[in-house]
């Protein structure tokens, strides 16, 4: 229960921050020109033909599952039966990591590490990152150990995101030791953004990795009406940037919540595996 506890990165102040949630109010209500607006298309414009082909691309969107190492076998099939290309984030070292990598890669699911690294407010409750974490106090070569420790754990990860981390990813050195491992690995990288400050999508870019990052926490708040309103921001999001990242968590309110959203998604939105929007 302790290991559970720890585990789960839905902690005050890590997640659940709002300063750590893109704004809201930085998404305008439509990028589409009103009909009044603009003079109308000439008849037979090859212009008109081209900018209704771009407008028919769908958005594109990744769905990451954080948390797994503890699930329960049946949880982790629901996810990965979820009839859209599904990311899930492995912690090391916990009683069903290999357990639940191998049957998530199994069910075709694309598999990550889930890194702990220490977060504000360590060593306070509900604040230890999990085992085999990266701490701020650590030298280099701990750092360096400990990363291709947790590599070496998850069986056929190829790229990771951060669990916790809110004290590492804003500090240079300990990203560039954190991602030149990645480096060596061909791995991509998706920043969590548990952090404002976070820059490990740019130390990320700088080392040539491919990267990404998380725009919206799907469960923060388990009930269906919050994650209702954080899925529409994610859908609004995806419409305005054409691409999105949601993170969600191995928790079974969740996975009842993408049973019931993702048939009407996926017909607006194509959804795909984290890998393919790292650039
Ligand atoms: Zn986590």
């Amino acid at each position: 229960m302790m290991i559970l506890y720890q585990a789960n990165c839905q902690k005050k102040n890590e997640n659940n921050n709002p300063a750590t949630q893109t704004p809201l109010v930085e998404i305008p209500p439509s990028t589409e020109p009103t009909p009044t607006s603009h003079t109308p298309p000439k008849a037979n414009s090859s212009n008109s033909n081209t900018a209704s082909k771009a407008k028919t691309q769908p958005p594109r969107i990744a769905l990451v599952i954080d948390d797994l190492g503890q699930a329960e076998s049946s949880l982790v099939s629901r996810v990965c039966s979820l009839k859209v290309p599904i990311t899930v984030a492995v912690l090391p070292f916990l009683s069903h990591t290999k357990e639940n990598a191998s049957l998530a890669n199994t069910k075709g699911a694309e598999i990550i590490l889930h890194m702990p690294m220490e977060p504000l407010g360590y060593p306070g409750p509900g604040k230890h990152p999990g085992e085999g974490a990266i701490f701020y106090s650590q030298t280099e070569t701990e750092v360096r150990q400990n990363i291709a420790r947790a590599m070496d754990n998850i069986p056929y990860a190829k790229g990771m995101n951060n669990h916790m981390g809110s004290r590492i990813t804003p500090d240079r050195d300990r990203m560039a030791w954190i991602l030149e491992e990645a480096k060596a690995r061909k791995w991509y990288f998706l920043d969590s953004r548990t952090e404002k400050d976070t820059i490990g999508l740019e130390v990320a870019r700088e080392l040539g990795i491919p990267a990404l990052e998380r725009k919206i926490f799907l469960d923060d708040d388990p009930n269906p009406t919050e994650m209702h309103k954080q899925w529409e921001r994610a859908m609004s999001l995806a419409r305005q940037d054409g691409r999105v990242v949601i993170i969600g968590h191995i928790h079974p309110e969740t996975v009842s919540f993408l049973e019931k959203v993702l048939p009407k998604a996926s017909l607006e939105a194509t959804f795909v595996k984290a890998s393919a929007l790292a650039r």
